[in-house]
């Protein structure tokens, strides 16, 4: 099945574009969090971080910045929480890689990345920095 962001990449569905380059696409979420919610993707197709690049993935992330600013200039957020769902369980519903940018206002009553999971069984930090050394 075609990938709906490759799709729209190549104009046959149409998007609110907040800002484009050769790289990246950013255009606006059709099913807001917020007003502003944007998604940020790399032109070319890839589910992953692990399927671009270091040069592709550069690009993107200056893709994202610019995105920011021009949300910033815009419509005034106090914030953004920015960030992507990666794989099924983490969320993600459309298999091309797209940053969230989502604009933050004081009132919003949404939390940071530290509500999205918490569990009440782990092992201590210092077992798990183990297991990188
Ligand atoms: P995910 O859940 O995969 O992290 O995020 C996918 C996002 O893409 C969702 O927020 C969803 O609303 C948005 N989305 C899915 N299809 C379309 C579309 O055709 N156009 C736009 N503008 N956004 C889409
Ligand atoms: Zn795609």
């Amino acid at each position: 099945m075609e990938c709906i962001f490759c799709t729209i990449v190549e104009g046959a569905i149409p998007n609110y574009t907040v800002y484009e380059d050769e790289y990246s696409l950013a255009f606006l979420d059709i099913h807001p969090c917020v007003e502003g919610h944007t998604v940020v993707i790399p032109k070319q197709h890839g589910a992953h971080v692990f399927d671009f690049g270091a040069n592709t993935l550069a690009h993107v992330m200056k893709g994202v910045q610019v995105t920011m600013s021009r949300l910033q200039d815009i419509l005034k957020p106090d914030g953004f929480s920015v960030g992507w769902n990666h794989g099924k369980s983490a969320g993600q519903s459309v298999p091309h890689l797209h940053i969230h940018i989502i604009p933050r206002w004081g009132i919003d009553g949404g939390g940071s990345m530290h509500s999205i999971v918490r569990t009440t069984t782990q092992r201590p930090v210092a077992d798990i920095a183990q297991l990188f050394s």
